[in-house]
């Protein structure tokens, strides 16, 4: 919201998003839906090729798992529902018009992080456009691939906001396994309509944005509008709608066509598929049998509930639903009964494993490029809980336990055999510590010095040349008893 001789600018913006559905077959044909094949026009066959007198089936899985969206986003499901062909004609589109919905979506409304979705609709993708200098080709494995889209009502006020919005429906898709999700990829794909109008007065004109490939583009491009269309305003001009691109360059957003007339589309009922009654019919919610994971937002209230664990931890955790399963096995390791944390040392435990699972280990997941979540770090969580174990009974120190680790992630070993094969045991031989601490003593008078005058500081200071002695190694509590003996 910005304001300027006392006029105040509202910014209205509205998402819609598609999404490509995991699903074994596409949309209405058994064509394989791979997104990860390479080869042109290898996953296709005479339906999703629009042949003429071919007949589309639908995809219970792809109906499914918007269902699954739809409960998650507490939406309403429709009771009737129905696709629709959207005709227009485009060289990425075999058949000459889309099977969509338009009328009869199957999610009739919903809301996620205080945003109301209008509606969640499922259609089928289009073929991929190659261009060339003189040529196009075309690719049509993604053609007929289950497309999920939803549209939201212009609630969003601004570019932060609907990146929220936006990785929060990624979390759900993923959690659900409804899609990959990937933006990289086109698995995800965001649209924004961006509009300014002045306090108290109606909506503005929107435009919107297009080729927003990442989380960082769709913040970034909002803002930007905003900004630009606040400007405009402010001098006197108008809004032209349009469709403009982002560049990721320049940071910037582009004219690239004014919005025509409205398409006329002639949308008209899909006369090859069955409408789908979606409360007792075949596609009723108890004859699809909708399996109903946790969600993430389930899972932050019940860390933060049963566990107490920090808000940023939380999210590093749930940013990937292994991850959280990874947790927990944690978790039953160190021998909780459902979870129901009473005694304080096992909570001791939990908060220490956290804060290497979201620190470290983290660490240690970037380093790595195959290795992208932390169940496939050969780390298991029985070796993990062990290394974790050793820690609070300060059997290893924090330096060491580095070193163990990054072993540990290589290796598979677990953390005892690790620290005896690569001589990492704690030093804690109170001979050897007694040498040490004489010698730092020695030869630091001054902050002997500070710390008999009250310098509390002073016992770091001094812990601190200790593990710099002994390459991390030596035990602090033993150190710190003799330190302090000494000192006196
Ligand atoms: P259209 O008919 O142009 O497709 P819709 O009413 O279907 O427009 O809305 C498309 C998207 O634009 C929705 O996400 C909606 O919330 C958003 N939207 C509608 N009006 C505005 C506006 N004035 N400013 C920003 N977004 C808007
Ligand atoms: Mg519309």
């Amino acid at each position: 919201m910005k304001q300027y001789n006392n006029v105040i600018y509202k910014p209205v913006i509205g998402l819609e998003i598609h999404s490509e559905l995991k699903t074994v077959t596409k949309m209405f044909c058994d064509s394989k839906n791979d997104p990860n094949e390479s080869k042109p026009n290898a996953n296709v066959c005479p339906i999703c090729m629009g042949h003429p007198g071919t007949m589309p089936t639908i995809n219970e899985e792809a109906v499914k798992k918007v269902l699954m969206v739809g409960y998650a986003i507490k939406g309403k499901i429709a009771k009737y529902s129905r696709f629709d062909r959207k005709n227009y004609f485009y060289p990425d589109l075999p058949k000459g018009y889309q099977i969509s919905q338009y009328k009869y979506p199957l999610i009739e409304s919903g809301e996620l992080n205080g945003v109301r979705v209008t509606r969640i609709h499922l259609e089928e993708d289009t073929g991929r456009l190659i261009h060339g200098d003189n040529h196009s080709l075309v690719d049509f494995n993604r053609a007929g691939v289950p497309l999920m889209e939803l549209v939201t009502e212009p609630d969003i006020t601004s570019g932060e906001e609907a990146r929220r919005f936006a990785e929060e429906l990624r979390l759900i898709l993923r959690y659900l396994d409804a899609s990959e999700a990937d933006m990289e990829k086109g698995q995800l794909r965001i649209e924004a309509n961006i509009s300014v109008n002045r306090e108290g007065e109606k909506f503005g004109t929107k435009v919107e944005v297009k080729n927003l490939n990442s989380f960082r583009a769709v913040e970034g491009a909002i803002n930007y509008e905003i900004e630009r269309q606040t400007e405009l305003l402010e001098r006197g001009e108008k809004i032209i709608q349009e469709t403009r691109g982002w560049d990721e360059n320049k940071q910037l957003t582009f004219s690239q066509r004014i919005k025509e007339e409205s398409h006329d589309y002639r949308y008209l009922p899909e006369p090859d598929l069955p409408s789908l009654d979606l409360e007792t019919g075949d596609f009723g919610v108890e004859n699809i049998g909708v399996d109903f994971p946790k969600l993430p937002q389930e899972i932050r209230k019940e860390l933060k509930e049963q566990f107490d664990l920090k808000e940023e931890q939380i999210e590093i955790l749930i940013r990937d639903k292994k991850s959280v399963d990874y947790f927990y096995k944690i978790v039953n390791e160190f021998n909780l009964s459902g979870g129901k944390v009473t005694e304080s040392a096992e909570l001791e435990l939990i908060k220490l494993a956290v804060n290497y699972l979201t620190s470290d280990l983290q660490n240690i997941l970037k380093e790595t490029e195959e290795v992208k979540s932390l169940d496939e770090l050969k780390i298991t969580p029985e070796n993990f809980a062990q290394l974790i174990g050793l820690l609070y009974e300060q059997k290893t120190t924090s330096r060491i336990a580095k070193d163990v680790l990054k072993i540990m992630s290589e290796t598979g070993e677990n953390p005892i055999d690790i620290i005896e094969e690569h001589g990492l045991s704690q030093t804690d031989d109170e001979s050897v510590i007694t040498e040490i601490v004489d010698k730092i003593i020695a030869e630091n008078p001054e902050v002997v010095k500070d710390y008999k005058e009250g310098k509390e500081s002073a016992i770091q200071f001094f812990v601190g040349q200790g593990m710099k002695a002994t390459k991390g190694s030596v035990n602090p509590t033993i150190f710190k008893k003799i330190l302090k003996k000494h000192l006196n």
